[in-house]
């Protein structure tokens, strides 16, 4: 197995799979190293949504960076589809749109008000979100029973949802398929400048050389770049999701909170909670997440969960994602992988190829974190 190429991404995660099959795929060589077995993945535990609405308070470049990808996506999916040879359209992507469902005439405001800030700090570039009332819910889904609550509930066209381990698992056997070299049990423990021919990583697989080390290594990427002279300040938000057992399809779009998946399960999630790199369930946030779902529709009011996961989000200060590029290193992290998955395939790995400057990703650097100067006299 091959252990010196120009680029060794660290973290074969869904972020580290899309930078390594983004550069396999421009004909460059590629080690991708992952971690230890008890390492968090979030790669494992999400939601599967490729989603616009609501990203981005504050952060106008988010809102557009997830358009970006949104609109790429479908491509995106063709391409990865070829280069991992699947053709049972396994992915299971869908772009039809998504909801956000409200409660009661002050949540429909609130939504709103948030959607307008939104739209706001963009500034007008195209609306792809509206809201809509309870009736046009139904009409969009009319075999899906609403909550006597759902007042309604801003769309989004651009929204969507794809099989999350699907997309992993089709990521990695493209690394595969073109000739990237993976390596498992590989957690990095330091990595030396090789007077500036390159690097040297220290891995629990022994050592290996590359020219760019791209650190992806998602909760575990804070040692490892500040070793690379960068900055990745991500921190654990764990979510926990209920799954349900089988029905006929009745919903129609996934929602922000609840989907239905292609083979009939329900998933609703997720939580957001500062529990520090506990990884555990909990009944209380199992209760929580089934009524919310039955405020959604009282049609999972007798179906049996069948699952129940905790994850840890890579978290950043503001929610946006953080990629910094150094001298042959750089680093990219983020909590929305699966949306973001043909950004790093694609503007990331032109960036760290040196292509022409390319701004859009310019707004994601670590240094927006640092504290303003203080005025001196
Ligand atoms: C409940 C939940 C719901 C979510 N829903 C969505 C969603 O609907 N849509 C969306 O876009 N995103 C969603 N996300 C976020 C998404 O899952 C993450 O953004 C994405 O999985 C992050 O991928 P990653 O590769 O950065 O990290 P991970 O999947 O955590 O992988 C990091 C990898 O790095 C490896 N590693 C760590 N340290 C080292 C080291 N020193 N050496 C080598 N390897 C190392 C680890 O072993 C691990 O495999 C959700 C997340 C959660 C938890």
């Amino acid at each position: 197995m091959t252990k010196s190429a120009e680029f060794a991404v660290v973290g074969a995660g869904v972020v580290g799979a899309s930078i390594a099959y983004g550069l396999l795929k421009r004909g460059h060589s590629v080690i991708l190293l992952d971690g230890a077995k008890t390492d968090p993945r979030a790669s494992g535990a999400n939601f599967g949504l490729v989603w616009v609405q609501g990203k981005g308070p504050g952060v106008p470049e988010y809102q557009t960076l997830t358009r970006i990808s949104s609109d790429a996506w479908q491509e995106f999916a063709r391409e990865l589809a070829d280069a991992a040879c699947d053709t049972n359209n396994s992915l299971a992507y869908e772009r039809n749109g998504g909801l956000a469902f409200t409660f009661g005439e002050d949540g429909f405001q609130e939504r709103k008000n948030l959607l307008n800030r939104l739209h706001n700090e963009r500034g007008a570039d195209g609306d792809d979100i509206e809201m809509i009332d309870r009736a046009e819910v139904q009409r969009m889904m009319p075999d899906f029973e609403l909550g006597e609550e759902v007042s309604g509930a801003s769309f989004c066209w651009r929204d969507g949802c794809v099989n999350p381990l699907r997309l992993h698992a089709l990521l990695l056997q493209a690394v595969e398929n073109l000739g990237g070299s993976i390596h498992w049990n590989a957690k990095v423990k330091s990595v030396q400048d090789k007077n500036g021919s390159g690097w040297q990583l220290s891995t629990e697989a022994g050592d290996m050389w590359a020219g760019h080390v791209v650190v992806a290594s998602g909760l575990g990427a804070k040692a490892i770049a500040k070793q690379l002279g960068l900055d990745v300040p991500v921190r654990p938000q764990r979510g926990q999701v209920l799954v349900s057992q089988r029905m006929p399809k009745v919903m129609g779009l996934p929602a922000s909170t609840l989907r239905q998946t292609a083979d009939g399960t329900f998933l609703v999630g997720a939580t957001k909670e500062d529990v520090d790199f506990d990884e555990g369930t909990s009944l209380s946030a199992a209760a929580k997440l089934a009524r919310n779902a039955l405020r959604i529709t009282p049609m999972l009011k007798n179906m049996n969960v069948v699952r129940h996961w905790a994850g840890l989000r890579v978290m950043t200060p503001d929610g946006a994602p953080i990629y910094d590029f150094g001298e042959n290193a750089s680093a990219a992290a983020c909590h929305s992988g699966i949306t973001l998955a043909p950004i790093h395939a694609d503007l990331f790995v032109n960036r760290i190829l040196g292509a022409a400057h390319d701004p859009k990703l310019d707004a994601f650097h670590p240094s927006r974190f640092a504290a303003p100067a203080i005025a001196q006299d």
